[in-house]
């Protein structure tokens, strides 16, 4: 049987979770901003689950609407018919968003939000007659997940070569951010626009007739908060705009409330074609993911089922697409998001969390200070030799002193719920502050 020593005997982790095997934190509770481990110890919690417990833990509304959704329709099959649920929620969805959306896909997590989004993009020009259009462009440093597609898009080297041969016909921008540049400075970096002409270049290549879509986060999250300078999304819809590309916002992380809005096409004020959510949709609850869609792409399927007698059906969708219990534990989550006004919280804290971030300049190891909304990117100077070894320790610390932060390379990742009080705040940074000046 599983014991605290012997647990590696039973579990196959990910690769990066192996600190298991010499001093096993294993979560037993969540409550609010909080997590209690077996061992009855409190740990604060800097980093909502994995960028998703956006609401905090535990709430009362989203759990009673999980069980009374589980005890009355466990599941449907949407293959074949529905439940009333998933309507409400798209619409719901759509309408927290000023442009022109008009239907959601559901499935299951970011990785398939992102698959599904990505073939959405194929087939709406393969239906509109545009079958040409194949090659996908993703970003250097983009995160996708980790399905085929989410890795062929994703900018992350070793991923694709380790898992190649991928999608054919890939290509990748280059990165929005430049470090030297950067390095301290509050908000978005000023030198925007002429980055997204990249893409013009890609198109020079290609052709844009064999383009199908690009695919970038708003702010490039798990590795490592990166900002899109000033201008750059904006450039990349008009570029796409003129060469009849689809863009894709891959807002898995981005999606309800992070940036102190409800998406960040609402902060940035640009309007992909697609957006990929999922993690916040339910405030880490039930597993639920989503592509929601711009007026137009979803008629354009339609009209070809219905118009041109073709004998090739379309397939995609999972098992448990719009299940019921997510889909309630999503109109709870939204419920919650609204009545505590915790979009509005987000950007009225924003400017505290920005000065408790920059707070740590000067501090040892740091080498940049990155934020937006609540999300910050705190990056340490490499050990010598062993990238990521240093962020890795001062995250093992942190949890030992009750804060639980993340660490992608050797970047600190901070992404707390948005119920977070000042006072959580202050212990966040303290507690990081302390760690890394007594770190090697
Ligand atoms: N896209 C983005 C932007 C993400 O941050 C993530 C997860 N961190 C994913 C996709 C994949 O989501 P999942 O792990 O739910 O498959």
């Amino acid at each position: 049987d599983p014991t605290p020593n012997n647990l590696e005997a039973f579990w196959m982790p990910f690769t990066w979770n192996r600190g298991f095997k010499k001093d096993p934190m294993l979560l037993a509770e969540a409550q609010d901003m909080h997590y209690t481990t077996t061992e009855g110890k409190k740990v604060l919690d800097g980093t909502a689950g994995l960028w998703c417990c956006n609401a905090g833990h535990g709430r009362r509304k989203i759990v009673e609407a999980v069980q009374a959704t589980v005890a009355k329709l466990d599941y449907a099959p949407s293959f074949q018919v529905s439940h009333p649920l998933p309507f409400e929620l798209a619409s719901r969805m759509t309408n927290m968003l000023s442009g022109d959306y008009d239907h959601v896909f559901f499935c299951n997590s970011g990785s398939e939000a992102v698959d599904s989004a990505l073939k959405i993009a194929l087939a709406y020009h393969r239906v509109r007659g545009d079958a040409a259009r194949t090659r996908l462009i993703g970003r250097e440093r983009g995160y996708h997940g980790t399905g085929f597609g989410g890795i062929s898009v994703g900018g992350i080297v070793k991923n694709r070569m380790f898992w190649g041969p991928l999608i054919n016909g890939v290509d990748h921008l280059p990165h929005t951010f430049n470090l030297e540049k950067q390095a301290y400075s509050k908000g978005q970096p000023e030198w925007g626009a002429h980055l997204a002409d990249e893409l013009e270049r890609i198109v020079t290549l290609h052709d844009a007739s064999t383009i199908a879509a690009v695919i970038v986060e708003p702010v490039a999250g798990s590795t490592g908060v990166l900002l899109p300078p000033k201008g750059y999304l904006k450039r990349l819809r008009e570029i796409c705009d003129k060469h009849g590309i689809l863009l894709i916002f891959d807002e898995v992380i981005t999606g309800f409330g992070r940036l102190g809005s409800s998406f960040a096409t609402e902060h940035f004020d640009v309007q992909p074609d697609l957006i990929t959510c999922a993690k916040g949709l339910t405030n880490g609850t039930i597993p639920m993911g989503g592509v929601i869609c711009r007026k137009g792409i979803y008629d354009a399927f339609m009209d070809w089922a219905d118009n041109t007698g073709n004998t090739i059906e379309l397939f995609h969708g999972y098992t448990y697409t719009a299940h019921p219990v997510a889909a309630a534990a999503a109109l709870a989550t939204l419920d919650v998001y609204k009545e505590e006004g915790l979009f509005e919280r987000a950007a009225e804290l924003a400017p505290y969390w920005e000065d408790a971030v920059h707070g740590l300049k000067g501090t040892r190891h740091v080498i940049d200070l990155r934020n937006i909304g609540l999300i910050a990117g705190i990056e340490l100077e490499s050990r010598p030799g062993k990238p990521g070894a240093r962020a890795y320790e001062a995250f093992r610390k942190a949890f030992d002193a009750g804060v639980m932060i993340r660490t992608t390379g050797d970047i600190i990742a901070l992404s707390p719920p948005l119920i977070i009080e000042k006072s959580h705040i202050d212990q966040i940074f303290e507690t990081i502050r302390t760690i890394l000046t007594d770190l090697d």
